[in-house]
């Protein structure tokens, strides 16, 4: 499989090239050049094929030669070696979560695969690998847990400062070793400007081998598509109607991922991207007009974007066609109130507990279902509750999550360097390693 920019100035690339790039010279997202189908005995029988199977399946067209079958069913193997259940929360609304893994959040997913893929290509390198990343939340936590002890592999994690929560602290800056917690005395986009400086820094550039693990890479983008079969496995078991996704939405990675498995075949009935204020699609949506703004802040912090990244893609699958796209997206923006209100409702009412990206995600689905009364559908619970506790016990008065929090907080010892805002800091510590 080769792969080309969607600025259509660069040359294509293989599945390697396209990993260890992240985004091609022309700064555009690489896209496949074709979209594989996958068999519809496959599709009907999908119960009969274990997690690891299915996977392999679904990536194998994507990877091509780049990989041989024996190393890659390895990688699939330990990316998807823990549960993902769905599990009902009301009548037609179910919750798909993606929060059993290792730092309990869907990001899990794609940091696993694409640390494993990198490691395989980076074996016997001489020049080690320096992945620079900054984090809101949970990127960085689910990105160094990922490249734990990645053979070639350096991380650098740069967090602002008291502005994540106790839990992700603790999960990117405890684990030491090949793992370089920086902790900025600013915000996350202080954060985010100094690793873009970082990449466009010829004498840096020279010296150390930098790449990135942000969302735009295929090799944390693509995988993403396993868990949506993994779902309709279990979908199936109970409906005869395909099932309604919804998807709460920052960088829009996570729903292009489920679309590009509803074209390879997946049986989906319709898509709906939520969203918190940041509303930059329900927008285009209403007025076909895309038009970015500044982020603002709110309790579902992950999906405080105003230029979604990978909304490009989207508009590739469909060819540009606003009215295809229309036919099978929609998308709701939901405000801070009532996102505290359904955490709330649904666990006073219904016993589940929902992070507050959950909890987007939940809102826009039943508004959907208000509207289309015939159908159901689940939501994507992208993390676990824990890792917004502070939120959480402010919305329900009292911390249920009190043990978990602390049992998450014991092990291990905060390592990370404190540094100012200031990007010579940040050159002198990536050049002293
Ligand atoms: C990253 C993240 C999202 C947004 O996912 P995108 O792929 O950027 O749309 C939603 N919820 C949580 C908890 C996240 O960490």
């Amino acid at each position: 499989m080769n792969y080309y920019s969607l600025n259509k100035q660069s040359p294509k690339v293989d599945f390697k090239q396209a990993t260890i790039a992240g985004q091609a010279p022309d700064k555009g997202l690489y896209f496949p050049e074709t979209i594989p189908q996958l068999d519809k005995d496959f599709i009907d029988n999908i119960e009969q094929y274990s997690n690891e199977e299915i996977a392999f399946k679904v990536i194998k067209p994507y990877i091509g030669n780049a990989i041989p079958d024996e190393a890659l069913k390895r990688i699939v193997a330990d990316t998807v070696n823990f549960n993902i259940p769905l599990v009902p929360i009301i009548k037609g609304i179910s919750s798909l979560e993606l929060f059993h893994g290792p730092t309990l959040a869907f990001k899990d997913i794609g940091a696993r695969f694409m640390s494993r893929c990198l490691g395989y290509f980076l074996k016997g390198n001489e020049k080690k690998v320096t992945v620079l990343v900054a984090t809101s939340g949970d990127t960085g936590g689910a990105v160094a847990n990922g490249f734990y002890n990645v053979e070639g592999v350096e991380v650098v994690v740069l967090y602002p400062s008291k502005k994540v929560s106790a839990v992700q602290e603790a999960q990117i800056a405890t684990l030491g070793k090949n793992i370089h917690a920086l902790e900025v005395d600013g915000t996350f986009d202080d954060c985010q400007q100094m690793v873009k400086q970082a990449f466009t820094d010829a004498e840096l550039n020279e010296k150390l081998f930098l790449t990135s693990a942000n969302s735009i890479n295929v090799a944390r983008w693509l995988p993403q598509q396993f868990y949506y079969f993994f779902a309709y496995k279990q979908w199936k078991q109970t409906h005869k109607n395909a099932p309604v996704i919804c998807v709460p939405s920052g960088n829009f990675g996570n729903i292009c991922a489920g679309i590009l498995a509803h074209t390879s075949g997946l049986p989906v009935e319709h898509f709906i991207a939520a969203c918190n204020a940041n509303k930059v699609v329900p927008d285009y949506l209403l007025t076909e007009k895309y038009e970015p703004k500044p982020s603002v802040a709110t309790i579902s912090n992950a999906m405080d974007v105003g230029n979604p990244s990978n909304f490009v893609r989207i508009l590739e699958i469909f060819h540009n066609e606003f009215g295809s796209l229309k036919n099978k997206l929609s998308s709701y923006s939901i405000s801070d109130a009532a996102t505290k209100q359904a955490i709330k409702d649904v666990y006073t009412l219904h016993n589940y507990l929902l992070d507050p990206h959950g909890a987007v995600g939940y809102i826009a689905l039943k508004n959907y279902l208000d509207n289309n009364l015939l159908k159901e559908g689940f939501i994507l619970e992208t993390a676990h509750p824990v890792k917004f506790n502070p939120a959480i016990i402010d919305i329900l008065g009292e911390n249920i999550l009190v043990q978990k929090e602390q049992a998450l907080l014991l092990n291990g010892t905060k390592q990370s360097t404190f540094m100012p805002n200031d990007y010579s800091r940040l050159k002198e510590i990536l050049l002293a390693k």
